[in-house]
């Protein structure tokens, strides 16, 4: 069978939710036996978010490729428990970018270039590129980013609506996510906004077959009725997503207004289950949405960071943390740490007195370095239950460094470049220790496997997971542990407790080369050989309770009903020294 498109729109307005409409859908087909994979669409021209700051655009999640991709894919992820190629984020710029290559090497005979057909079939092949995936997917739902309307995002739904031409119409299915604004004096619910984006869409062509309607309070009846007549959608097809009290419910709001069982039988796919039930992972959001209703406690994580002030700046990390707590029946409370009033004892004790963990996540630059040193000798001493998580492992080791080995000025080459104590440097800036390696680029992009050491807190933490304590994690950054330091580190109580072993098979990181040999978005290759570098640095726990970093992004690989066991841990352990506290 060929594979099935979705394509998710959105009208009225941003920010209504469409992603999780998305993910919920991909979650529900999933659990109904079906091989999904999703992507999204975003019509902005950078051509990834890689550059552009988290304060904008919210985090920048990594796929195991070593994709850069917008923070949806994470979302994606977590929902539907699938890791998905770099291929599975494009934005007009990537569109852009390929179009004008091809046309400098005159692969366009001398035709002259234009948005039809040009963009647009570039577009169709991205969104179509996924079908050739290792394992061929029965469903890819394709999120188009913006609002109907928009100039930007016009290409993206001319292709869409090709696509459907392409591909015969019983193999697409639009679902279109709009906005039913609550007139609070008269307490009415409008209809025109909707029906003038529908309006909107049908103009270029495309009729949806599924609205999913948001609004503050429930739609009645007969304006559903309304809706359905004047939109062209049957009434079974139209579901109507009252605020929730969580974005974990709507998977089940769906599923009580039936609209995957909808569009399964639109589609033709075919069920593997009697009843979705069946499927032990649907049975794990059961036990999930049920924790979270009726949790039996609560523990309260600081997060040191920079970006505190836009929460989507740590997304996947917050994510983990709530996925973590809910499988623990707990709650978990985040107490957003700005990192730079953490510099002195006296800042640090003021900001994180009364937590039960401190979370201490990755960062770019000198700002607010200082602030997560401080708040990790508080954790340290205090023996505080503490994550680091790449920048907040390197803060660790030089805090260790110059606290606990008495290396004042032991620092970081990307804070400061010219520092006599680089504790923290680029593989470049190691070279006379790593001669025998061969130099790449910049960035270590994408997943790399780690060995982790016998009898540490790491590999007991892994183990439900590793392979005789092997393990892959993505990683994003390009400062390491200087390797001249290790046994100092080591002789004074901070243990390696896992080293690269080099980058993992999945992190190909070429997939769009190979399925399009114009992409030159791939400039930015890694190093093969990141073998030995330091992945993990823990504490004993006869000295701490949980004192842990690594130098990959565990929280990419988190996900939903399946938290990531560095999570887990501190989550227990914070619940264990509250308990302790009492
Ligand atoms: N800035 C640090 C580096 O580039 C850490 C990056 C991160 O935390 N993602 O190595």
């Amino acid at each position: 069978m060929s594979t099935k498109h979705i394509f998710i729109t959105g009208g009225v307005i941003s920010g209504l939710g469409k992603g999780l409409i998305a993910s919920s859908l991909g979650m529900l087909l999933k659990s109904w036996g079906q091989k999904v994979s999703m992507q999204k669409f975003d019509p902005y021209l950078n051509i990834d978010p890689g550059t552009m700051n988290p304060l904008q655009h919210g985090e920048v999640f990594v796929t195991d490729d070593g994709g850069e991709t917008d923070l949806d894919l994470g979302n994606y992820e977590r929902f539907i428990n699938e890791s998905l190629p770099r291929l599975a984020s494009a934005t007009t710029g990537q569109v852009y970018t390929n179009v004008l290559n091809k046309e400098r090497r005159g692969e366009f005979l001398g035709d002259t270039v234009q948005v039809i057909p040009h963009i647009v079939d570039e577009i169709k092949f991205r969104m179509r590129a996924q079908e050739n995936n290792e394992i061929t997917p029965d469903v890819i739902i394709t999120e188009i980013g913006g609002t109907v309307g928009d100039i930007e995002s016009q290409p993206f739904l001319e292709a869409a609506r090709q696509i459907r031409q392409d591909v015969g119409r019983d193999n697409v299915f639009f679902v279109h996510v709009s906005l039913v604004p609550l007139i609070r004096v008269s307490g009415e619910l409008k209809t025109k906004p909707t029906q003038h984006s529908v309006m909107a869409l049908r103009s270029l062509g495309i009729t949806p077959n599924a609205l999913v309607l948001r609004s503050e309070i429930p739609v009645t009846a007969a304006t559903k009725a309304k809706i359905a007549l004047f939109c062209d959608v049957e009434e079974p097809a139209i579901v109507n997503s009252v605020d929730r009290p969580s974005i974990y419910d709507v998977p089940f709001m769906l599923r009580e207004a039936k609209l995957d069982e909808y569009i399964i039988r639109f589609l033709g796919l075919e069920k593997q289950y009697q009843d979705i039930k069946d499927n032990d992972i649907y049975q794990k959001w059961l036990k999930l949405i049920e924790n979270i209703h009726n949790p039996e406690g609560s523990v309260e994580i600081a997060l040191v960071g920079k970006y505190i002030e836009l929460h989507d700046s740590y997304l996947s990390v917050s994510e983990a943390l709530k996925s973590a707590g809910f499988n623990h029946k707990l709650d978990v409370k985040i107490r957003w740490v700005d990192a730079e009033t953490c510099e002195s004892p006296a800042g640090a004790q003021q900001s994180l007195r009364g937590v039960d963990g401190v979370l201490v996540p990755g960062g770019f630059g000198a700002r607010g370095v200082d602030g997560k040193i401080g708040a990790l000798k508080w954790a340290r001493e205090n023996k505080v239950p503490t994550l680091g998580i790449c920048l907040g492992l390197q803060s660790m080791v030089i805090e260790y460094a110059r606290n606990v080995l008495g290396i004042q000025n032991a620092s970081s080459t990307e804070f400061d470049p010219n520092t006599p104590e680089p504790v923290i440097a680029t593989i470049d800036e190691q070279v006379d220790l790593l001669k025998d390696r061969k130099m790449g680029g910049t960035m270590r992009l994408g997943s790399y496997d780690a060995q982790l050491k016998e009898g540490s807190l790491a590999a007991e933490l892994y183990q439900d997971i590793s392979n005789n304590g092997q393990i892959s994690e993505r990683h994003r950054h390009r400062y390491e542990v200087n390797n001249a330091y290790i046994e100092r580190l080591e002789n004074a109580g901070l243990s390696i407790s896992g080293t690269s072993l080099g980058k993992s098979k999945k992190n190909t990181g070429d997939v769009l080369l190979k399925l399009n040999q114009n992409s030159n978005d791939n400039q930015d290759l890694v190093d093969q050989s990141a073998v030995g570098l330091v992945e993990f640095v823990e504490l004993d726990r006869s000295v701490h309770p949980y004192y842990i970093a690594t130098q990959a992004h565990p929280e990419f690989k988190s996900r939903t009903v399946l938290p990531h066991p560095l999570f887990s841990g501190l989550i227990a352990a914070a619940k264990e020294f509250q308990e302790k506290k009492a």
